[in-house]
Parts: C-alpha cells; structure tokens; sequence
C-alpha cells in the first residue's frame, strides 16, 4: 500500500501535535513517601531527602510530589507516578501493600532508603523480601559511623561515573541474612569494603557479605541502605550516586527482565 505524500505529512504532524500535548499535559511525576512519628534519625534523613530529590528533580523538570499518606499507594492515583521514593518507612496496612505490588508488577519504579527494606518475622510481608531479592535484616552496627564502600566495576548507569572505592558518611549499617547476593536476579552495586570490620562500638559487626546498593532485576527497584541522620548528603561523591539511583529508575533504564 502507498501513501500520497499529504497524507503522509499530515500523519507526521498530528504525531508531533500528539507527542507535545503529551508532555505538556502530563509531565513525568514522582511520590517520595514519608513518615513523622518514626526514629528521629530517620525522619531527619526524609527532611534531607525531600530537598535534595526536590531539587533534582526542579532541574529534570520532573514533578516532585512528597506525603505522609501512604494509602496513596492503594489508590488509583498512584498509577499516575513512574517512581516512588519510600524514605523513612514503608506500608503497614494490607490494601497500601496490595496496592505498591500492584504498582511494582505493572511497570512501576521504586527507590527504597534505609529502614524501608526493613523485614523479619514482624513485618509479615513475604512479598516484599522476595521483592528485595530474598534479603532479611540479621542486625546492625551502633552507632553511626563513617564506611569505606566498594563500587562494582559495572557499566550500571549507577555506579558508572563513580570512584571504585569511597567513604559513605556516617549511617547504621544494615547486614542480612541471607545476603540478597545469593539471588542470580540480583545485582550488587555497592558494598561495605571488609576493611571495616569490626564496625561499631555498642553493637559491633564483625564480618561477612555487607551489600549496600542493589537492584533485583525483575523490577525497575533500586535499594540503598543509606538514610540514618542528618549527614547523608554530604559527601558529593554519595551525592553522585544518589542522583543516578533517582535518574536511572525514574527514566526506566532498569530494565526489568
Ligand atoms: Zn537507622
């Protein structure tokens, strides 16, 4: 079939109108989910979070939405959202949970800081430790101190343009049981460099598989275990990273598969 050059220049216009209307109307948005009434470290990492992915996000002329109402995630217009930020906590009611497997298995993105991968025999949400890769929090180190992390060598948008070695402001560290590692589906980013060992004062790690940043590939998710206190923002390096983990799953270059 051939068509007559009009109609073909015509076809090309309405598809421009189309595209700009598009993007006009609906810019590309994103939730970053908090809570007030939870460990005042943590929602001090949520204050910090909001104006450090707020103004990223100004910059990216992406929309930038924040709330301490997580029965967004059970309604309708959560569909609305390419990622979703959880910064100091994570769902508690079933229908919020129903509602972000829903999101995640349709396509959605999410960037999950710090006490959010929280699970163990409390939370009652096996969905959600195979959503993190089969990782289960064992324990942690007190008090927040400073870490040497290790930067895998991947072409991951990630962790592309960082050193492979950097210090990480001081964060309680968290270390599971069993290691997400273990999972083929997951792929480590960042981990804590050995060399930190024995990391604590009060509660003290000794050893073992510590991984840091990683994604399980089945979604467009990314983990970060950072987000204790106030000082997670300031080293520019961390700062770099953190901008690529929101670039990378709010533009969608985690492939899920
Ligand atoms: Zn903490």
């Amino acid at each position: 079939m051939r068509f007559s050059r009009p109609f073909v220049a015509a076809l090309i216009l309405i598809s421009i109108k189309l595209l700009f209307s598009q993007s006009a109307s609906q810019p590309v948005r994103v939730l970053a989910l908090y809570s007030t009434n939870v460990e005042s470290d943590h929602v001090e990492f949520a204050r910090a979070a909001i104006a450090f992915f707020s103004s990223l996000a100004h910059q990216e002329k992406i929309q930038f939405d924040a709330s301490a109402n997580w029965d967004e995630l059970e309604s309708d217009r959560v569909k609305r959202y390419k990622a979703i930020l959880w910064l100091d906590d994570f769902p508690h009611t079933p229908a919020q949970r129903h509602g972000f497997e829903v999101y995640m298995q349709s396509g959605g993105g999410w960037l999950g800081f710090h006490i959010a991968g929280y699970n163990d025999e409390e939370t009652h949400w096996p969905w959600f430790v195979n959503f993190l890769g089969g990782a289960v929090f064992y324990s942690n180190n007190w008090p927040p101190l400073p870490a040497t992390l290790d930067v895998d060598e991947s072409a991951d948008p990630v962790v592309r343009n960082l050193p492979r070695r950097f210090v990480s402001p001081p964060n309680e560290w968290y270390i599971w049981k069993p290691s997400p590692r273990l999972n083929p589906k997951v792929r480590v980013l960042v981990a804590l460099d050995p060399s930190n060992y024995p990391l604590g004062l009060k509660d003290v790690l000794l050893s073992g598989d510590l991984p840091v940043v990683w994604t399980n590939t089945n979604y467009n998710m990314l983990y970060l275990n950072m987000g204790h206190g106030d000082k997670i923002f300031t080293s520019p390096t961390q700062n770099l990273l953190l901008r690529n983990a929101f670039l990378s799953v709010v533009w969608g270059r985690r492939k899920p598969g």
